[in-house]
């Protein structure tokens, strides 16, 4: 395999969509070939981060646009109270209000 192909493939290396023959020709390229190796650490560590990132918005989206409406009550309840309990705690600190608190 030379470095043209180790790079066509890279993506597919990644994705692991490779067969188990390519897959081992591909890996001993990347044992004898340093500047391919780097190339791929760098698209895997790339890869993983836009996962994290497509994880964090999906999470996202799923409490923003939930298919219950409960979801959706429960998910605005907790933003509110916890914008709440901040407003309180920053009026606490400056001049409080309540002696009991
Ligand atoms: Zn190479």
């Amino acid at each position: 395999m030379n470095c043209h192909e180790c790079r066509y493939l890279m993506f597919d290396l990644i994705d692991d969509k490779l067969s188990e023959d390519l897959r081992q020709e591909m890996e001993s390229h990347l044992d004898e070939c340093p500047s391919c190796a780097q190339k791929y650490d760098k698209m895997k560590a790339r890869d993983e981060e836009k996962e994290k990132e497509e994880k964090a918005s999906g999470l996202f989206w799923y409490l923003l646009m939930p298919s219950g409406g409960f979801k959706r009550f429960f998910f605005v309840g907790a933003i509110f109270t916890f914008i709440l309990v901040m407003a309180l705690i920053s009026v606490q600190l400056n001049k409080p209000l309540f002696n009991f608190f």
